[in-house]
Formats: C-alpha cells, sequence, structure tokens
C-alpha cells in the first residue's frame, strides 16, 4: 500500500508543479476512488494540473502528427518538426513489419479499435527504444511517456463485457506472438512492475497481463486531447493518470484544457475555495440528464450523483435541453416527478408556474409524441425557417436536437457564398444556447464564440463603423475570457484576431 502512495503521490507532484493542492489519499465515501481537494482559495484559471501523458492520434487521416498531435503545417521550420519525425521513425521501426504481416487486420477481428493497438505498441516502444541519437525534445518527450507509466499503478480498470474481455486478451496474446522475443523481453521487464503494484490480483507475470491492464484503464480513465486552436476537435487519446484523479460532476469547476504539444493542464473555471474538491467532467455537458448519466454508467461504471443530476430544477435549462416545449405557452416542460422515466403512461409532466408557466398538465404519451415529431421534422429541415416552426411550436431553443439541426444548417449552407449569412445566425444561435447550458469559461463554448464572431466580422459591411466597434468590443470581452481559461500566449487566444 505504502510504495503504492508514494508512486502516485510522487507522479503527482512531479507534473503538477503546484503544492497549494491535496491529493486525498482516503477512498471516497461513495467509492469514487481518489479525490482533489483545493488546499487554499483558487483564482479562475488557475493552472492545477499539467501533464504530458502517453497518447496516441485520434485519427488515421495522418493529418494529425503521431507524436505531438497537431497538425504540421508547411511554414513551420525543419528544425521545429526534426523531433517528431525522429521519434515517429523510431517508433516505425517496431511498427513497420507489424502492419506488413497484416496484425492490424487479424486484431481488428478480435474487436480490438486500431487505437488501443496503437497505444499498446507506443508503450512497448518505451521499453525497446533508447533515447540515444534523438534530439533533446524528442528524448524528453519519451521520457515523460515512461514517467506516465509509474503514475498508472493506481488507477480502477474498467471491462465494458466479458465478450470485450476475451476479445482484448485474444488481441494481446496474437500481438505479443508476433513480436521479437528481445521486445517482449525488454517490455516485460519494464511494464511488470505495474501490475504488481497495482491492486488487481495476483500476477502471472505475463505482458500480455500488462496489456489487457493497460486496456481496462484507458476504458476507465482516457482522456481525450483536443487541437490547441479548435477545442471541438479531438486529435489524440490515452493515459493521463494524474489529471485521472480529479472526480467528475455535470456542473464542475475545472475544464481540461490542451496545450500544443499533446499536453493536458486541469484548470479552474472560477474561484474555488480552500477546501472544495475539484471536478472536471468526462461528459458532454449540453447532454440531458438520462444521456449524461446512461453515459457515464456504460464506459465508467458510475451512476453520478453530482450537485446537477441531483438538483436538476437548481439548473435552469437543464430541461430545455432535453424536453419538448408546453403545447399553451411555450415554456420548457418538466417531469412532474423528478424519478418519471418518460416511458411509464401514467406519468404527466407539467408547465410549472413557479418557474413562469401556464400549469398545463401533459402526458407522458403527449410528451413522446412532441419529440417524435420534432426529430422527423428536424431530420429533413434543410432551411432556417423549418427549424424556426419547430422552435415556435414544439421545443426550446437550447434542446439538444435544435442545437444538433442547427450544427447541420450551418455545415450545409456555409459552403454557398449566398447563404453565409444565414449560415452565421445558426452558429451564433447555438453559441447562445451553448452559453447558457455550460460554464462561462467553458473551452468549448469560446471557440464556438469565436466561429460565431469570425463569421460575423467577415459579413459585416464595409464602412458600417458601429458595427466594427461592436464586434470589436465583443472580440475584446471573448479574448479576455480565453486568456483566463487557456492562458496567456496559448494558441487559441492568438488567433483571436479579425482578418482585414
Ligand atoms: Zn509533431
Ligand atoms: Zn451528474
Ligand atoms: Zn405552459
Amino acid at each position: 500500500m505504502a510504495a503504492r502512495t508514494e508512486v502516485a503521490g510522487a507522479a503527482a507532484y512531479a507534473a503538477v508543479g503546484v503544492a497549494e493542492l491535496l491529493w486525498d489519499e482516503s477512498r471516497h465515501p461513495l467509492g469514487a476512488g481518489w479525490r482533489v481537494v483545493a488546499k487554499k482559495e483558487l483564482a479562475p484559471g488557475t493552472v492545477v494540473v499539467r501533464e504530458i501523458g502517453c497518447a496516441v492520434a485520434a485519427s488515421e487521416s495522418g493529418a494529425i502528427c503521431p507524436v505531438c498531435f497537431d497538425m504540421h503545417t508547411s511554414t513551420q521550420e525543419e528544425s521545429e518538426l526534426a523531433p517528431c519525425r525522429a521519434l515517429a521513425a523510431r517508433e516505425q521501426r517496431i511498427l513497420a513489419p507489424l502492419m506488413q504481416a497484416g496484425l492490424f487486420d487479424e486484431l481488428q477481428a478480435y474487436g480490438v479499435d486500431r487505437q488501443l493497438v496503437l497505444l499498446w505498441l507506443r508503450v512497448i516502444n518505451l521499453a525497446a527504444t533508447t533515447s540515444d541519437d534523438l534530439p533533446a525534445p524528442a528524448a524528453a518527450r519519451l521520457q515523460a511517456w515512461r514517467d506516465t507509466l509509474w503514475g498508472l499503478a493506481h488507477q480502477d480498470v474498467s471491462a465494458p463485457s466479458d465478450t470485450w474481455l476475451n476479445g482484448v486478451t485474444m488481441a494481446a496474446v496474437v500481438l505479443v506472438q508476433g513480436l521479437p522475443p528481445a521486445v517482449v523481453a525488454a517490455a516485460t521487464d519494464l511494464l511488470l512492475p505495474l501490475v504488481q503494484q497495482s491492486s488487481h490480483g495476483e500476477s502471472s507475470g505475463s505482458l500480455v497481463e500488462v496489456l489487457v491492464l493497460l486496456a481496462g484503464m484507458l476504458n476507465r480513465n482516457g482522456y481525450s486531447v483536443r487541437a490547441a486552436r479548435e477545442p471541438n476537435r479531438e486529435t489524440a487519446w490515452g493515459h493521463f493518470p494524474v489529471i485521472a484523479l480529479v472526480n467528475h460532476s455535470c456542473h464542475p469547476n475545472c475544464a481540461v484544457v490542451s496545450r500544443p504539444g499533446g499536453e493536458l493542464e486541469v484548470r479552474t473555471l472560477g474561484t474555488v475555495r480552500a477546501g472544495a474538491e475539484l471536478f472536471v467532467s468526462y461528459v458532454d455537458l449540453t447532454l440531458p440528464r438520462a444521456e449524461r448519466q446512461a453515459h457515464l454508467l456504460a464506459s465508467k461504471e458510475f451512476t453520478c450523483t453530482c450537485y446537477r443530476c441531483q438538483h436538476p430544477d437548481a439548473f435552469p435549462h437543464e430541461h430545455e435541453a432535453s424536453m419538448p416545449s408546453c403545447p399553451q405557452c411555450g415554456l420548457a416542460l418538466r417531469w412532474t416527478q423528478t424519478s418519471a422515466s418518460g416511458k411509464d403512461d401514467t406519468e404527466t409532466a407539467t408547465c410549472y408556474s413557479d418557474a413562469g408557466g401556464c400549469g398545463a398538465v401533459v402526458t407522458a404519451s403527449a410528451v413522446q409524441s412532441r419529440l417524435t415529431e420534432a426529430r422527423e421534422a428536424l431530420s429533413q429541415a434543410g432551411e432556417p425557417s423549418a427549424v424556426a416552426d419547430v422552435v415556435g411550436s414544439l421545443l426550446p431553443e437550447e434542446h439538444a436536437l435544435v442545437m444538433q439541426a442547427r450544427l447541420r444548417l450551418f455545415a450545409r449552407l456555409n459552403k454557398d457564398e449566398a447563404h453565409r449569412e444565414g449560415a452565421q445566425e445558426q452558429l451564433a444561435k447555438v453559441a447562445a444556447s451553448l452559453s447558457r447550458l455550460v460554464p462561462t469559461l467553458w473551452p468549448e463554448l469560446l471557440e464556438f464564440e469565436w466561429l460565431a464572431l469570425r463569421s460575423a466580422h467577415a459579413l459585416a459591411c464595409e464602412g458600417d463603423q458601429s458595427d466594427a466597434s461592436r464586434l470589436n468590443s465583443r472580440l475584446t470581452a471573448l479574448r479576455s475570457r480565453a486568456e483566463r481559461i487557456f492562458g496567456l500566449g496559448h494558441p487559441f487566444v492568438e488567433q483571436l484576431q479579425f482578418s482585414t
């Protein structure tokens, strides 16, 4: 026990460099494992964790660099790209023969995704590769990936099903059989201590066992990396064991922010008082409660009991994201009983007068038929007026289905010069709805606001001074929020200027 605590604690402090946090070793009363508590009051935008982790690119397209998870551009200097290229080439020495032997196809037959196989190979490579002859930044990255492994021992694992476990085990056996014996021996030496220190039972001492354990940890605690300039675009996925110590809430006080080079930071979204636990979100915060809970139960194996899930009425827009509007007055309905499933026909929804509604009561089947009607109308909505009709009659503006329809509409209209104005309007409406559903400094929200503002600026008629100054002051306000959550000098912040 003591050894395990030391390993995780050392990794935490090495990665964090912020001593005002308390990493609580005691198990959470609700069984959620570790928790991170602020030792003193933290200002908005405080960096509480910074970690490189060990991840692999999310896309197979080749547009994303497998080492730094950014899009390399043609304007970058050769010397800037050299470390990425050197490290990628080193990994290819093991990867290429396996690819040629058709190993990836063979493994996919066991239902194992390609990203997991790439991550396994990256970890195995850490044992087989030395830092000799690598440029200093590449050697540092290699060492950071190795360090990550030492933080993993404390992590819980999950196996969504026996089928998954069998598939992953078979794939690991086949992979290990396909590797050169010297590589297997080196990887076993490096990785076995991980199983021996973790609390997951007796170890058989095999590399297969370590690989299955890593897959289970990734299932439970994997994090995604986003493009530094595009917080809504996932570029990589992998192990971030220190960040994984921070628990989940659907009403988080911290956000995970991606930095260039695939580094992640946890930053506070507002003032956090001393003694408060820090939370990030593991799900899309715009999802309705039932969907957030189902997602967390399936992927992370826990039932969320966060403040927002327990007190949905304290979040005025919680109902609007998932419920139809009242047929009489247009306000979002709420289930009459908080425990309602919506599937039992004796249940009802109410247009609560204390929330400003008309008091109408509607049956569960009427709620479902309004949702079905809206879903059908939106799936065929090719024009802004069709979405506006649904918002006027069936759904609140903030409903998840409306936001999805507006994003589809934006993508279609934006292709055509003549429809740019309509496209811009869709984006602005999504940004406005998002701002009611997520915290003010939420990185994904800031990207939507930026896209909406940039296209409004591109459309603004030249010479209209009042328009220009209004857009400029909105840009200044957006920039100051972005500086708080991303930090000064972050590429997302640097791009926030209108092209002339
Ligand atoms: Zn790179
Ligand atoms: Zn929750
Ligand atoms: Zn009403």
